[in-house]
């Protein structure tokens, strides 16, 4: 197993299943374009074999399916149970939601006990401004079945200044009233962010969201796990009680580089070990190599990607988040 000199080593694997999208959100896409699937993604098997791969040579123990948008690929429904039988202690996926209704029954029989989520606002025009696709009730309907199904869910939202910022209280509203955890995620300098004066008119930081959510709810810091990205908080009522939980992945005001257990598989076949580097370390071809010639390449990559972590803040890449589904 890799182990670097901050003692940092995988454990967390993100597969991209596609880089399709049917979304093209302002913050992530820059032109407005929707996202194509690429010409060599990986197929079902090859990105099974990968996981399974990864487990032995990298340990890892959990695992997030992302994308694009995971759930507009017909390789979902396999891969999600091909993983399941892996022998991974957590399973779950991210989804903008519009699709999700339809996948219940499928996430039911899976066993998937946990879904994330991405909604930016529980405003229709706004919702369609910033998403550029996609239908607000679908994703709430997703939402709903989830919960009547014993599906926990959290809900990632992205507050941007010129765009969602009132939605901070809504959006809390309307989690904590299911029992949602909401997760603020401070905009990323990634992809056409990266260097653009966009990011600076619209980024809201951790000390902002909290003053927004102070005026109207008591909150106090509260424990998350020791390689979590969140910084987390409980919510109380009036008489100290804890009503909910939020939490804040502050990349820039508390930035999480030195505990980071993650790596990332992209949809055509190619190892990230930091969202802020551009470097990428590619696999496909050992994915459909005899398992010697792929546990020695594996290795190799993994080194690669390992040197890639930042450490000690998130400076940011030319890498688009849809890539390699955040
Ligand atoms: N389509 C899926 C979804 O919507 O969850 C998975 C892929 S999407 C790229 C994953 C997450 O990245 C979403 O929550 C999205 O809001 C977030 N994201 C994309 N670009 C971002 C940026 N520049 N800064 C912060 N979050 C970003």
């Amino acid at each position: 197993m890799i182990v670097d000199r901050f003692g940092r080593r995988f454990r967390n694997l993100r597969v991209s299943l596609t880089a399709a999208c049917n979304y093209a959100c302002t913050y992530c896409v820059p032109n407005g374009k929707r996202l194509m699937r690429a010409r060599d993604e990986l197929s079902v098997e090859e990105l099974l074999r990968g996981v399974e791969l990864l487990m032995e040579v990298a340990g890892i123990e959990k695992l997030r399916i992302t994308g694009g948008e995971p759930l507009v690929t017909p390789k979902f429904d396999g891969f999600l149970e091909g993983v399941m039988g892996m022998g991974l202690n957590d399973v779950s996926f991210t989804t903008n939601g519009q699709l999700l209704a339809g996948k219940v029954p499928l996430l039911a029989r899976c066993g998937i006990e946990r879904v994330n989520v991405s909604l930016d606002t529980l405003h229709q025009d706004r919702f369609r401004q910033i998403a550029r696709g996609g239908d607000l009730d679908a994703v709430l309907t997703g939402i709903e079945r989830c919960l009547d199904a014993g599906i926990r869910v959290k809900l990632n939202m992205v507050p941007l200044k010129t765009g969602n910022a009132d939605q901070v209280l809504p959006m809390l509203a309307y989690a904590l009233e299911r029992g949602i955890e909401l997760r603020f995620i401070e905009l990323m300098r990634m992809g056409h962010l990266a260097h653009s004066a966009a990011f600076e008119r619209d980024f809201l930081g951790m000390e902002d969201i909290l003053a927004v959510i102070g005026s109207h709810y008591r909150y106090s810091r509260t424990d998350a796990a020791w390689d979590s990205t969140a910084v987390r908080f409980d919510v109380h009522s009036e008489d100290e009680g804890v009503v909910g939980q939020f939490g804040v992945i502050a990349n820039e005001s508390e930035p999480f580089c030195a505990t980071c257990t993650r790596l990332r598989l992209s949809a055509d076949g190619h190892l990230h070990g930091c969202l802020s580097s551009s470097n990428r370390h590619p696999i496909a071809d050992l994915l459909r190599a005899p398992r010697e010639e792929a546990v020695a390449g594996l290795e190799h990559a993994l080194y690669g990607a390992m040197a890639d972590k930042q450490s000690v803040a998130f400076s940011g890449g030319a890498t688009v988040m849809k890539l390699i589904g955040g």
